[in-house]
């Protein structure tokens, strides 16, 4: 199968999954994950008219991805990896929205960088369902409390939430927390499941879902 197969084998896959949750198909957005891939390989997808993608490194992401956008002026960009403040003007030029908001030091740079460039990256604040000590994401007790910062203080619009439940239990009680937390701020968009899990994550509200080696193949290193 060539990564275009994939591609359409995962859009048919998504689709059954929406019309199996009683879910419109146009609410749920598929990212295609393409952090470790080249350019000579996301372009078939390109080519194939699919238009939204993830990466999850901002240095990766800036190399590969404004010739693409060159050729491709439509395409929307996700950060769906850890950002470190510093690096939060480079993540504004680069993508068009940012799912890793996940402190309040980010939350001050990215009010700063969208100020002074007059850009306006779309927003998900990232929970740590799993309370992992390693893994980006604000803690699931702390939330509301950081949603709240980012809305009152830096004034910033936020679209919804996201997350990575821990890689050896069941996703699905992770998904149902934060769809939890979103309702209760007020939040619509949903950012859960990846290739192994994303039919549950669409079950529990998923409004996008982030694949990446179901598409692209196995990548040659863990990121
Ligand atoms: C790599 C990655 C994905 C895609 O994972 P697959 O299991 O390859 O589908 C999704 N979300 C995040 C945050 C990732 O880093």
């Amino acid at each position: 199968m060539t990564i275009t197969d994939r591609l359409n084998a995962t859009k048919a896959a998504l689709a059954l999954a929406a019309t199996d949750s009683k879910r419109d198909l146009k609410d749920i957005t598929l990212i295609c994950v393409t952090k470790t891939f080249s350019t000579h390989e996301i372009e078939p997808l390109l080519e194939a008219g699919h238009r939204v993608f993830g990466e999850n490194r901002v240095q990766e992401a800036s190399g590969k991805w404004p010739s693409l956008r060159a050729s491709y002026p439509n395409l929307e960009l996700h950060l769906i990896g850890p950002l470190q403040s510093n690096k939060t003007r480079e993540a504004i030029e680069t993508f068009d929205t940012i799912q890793s908001l996940d402190r309040e030091k980010l939350a001050y740079a990215i009010a700063e960088e969208i100020s002074r460039s007059k850009k306006h990256p779309k927003l998900f604040v990232q929970i740590n369902t799993g309370a992992e000590p390693q893994k980006a994401g604000t803690l699931p007790q702390e939330a509301d409390k950081f949603i709240k910062i980012c809305r009152e203080t830096y004034n910033l619009k936020l679209e919804g939430l996201m997350c990575v439940p821990p890689v050896n239990e069941q996703a699905a009680p992770h998904f149902a927390l934060l769809r939890e937390i979103a309702c209760r701020n007020n939040l619509t968009q949903l950012s859960m499941g990846m290739s192994s899990d994303f039919e549950i994550a669409i079950q529990l509200g998923a409004t996008f879902v982030r694949v990446g080696s179901k598409i692209m193949g196995q990548r040659d290193y863990v990121t």
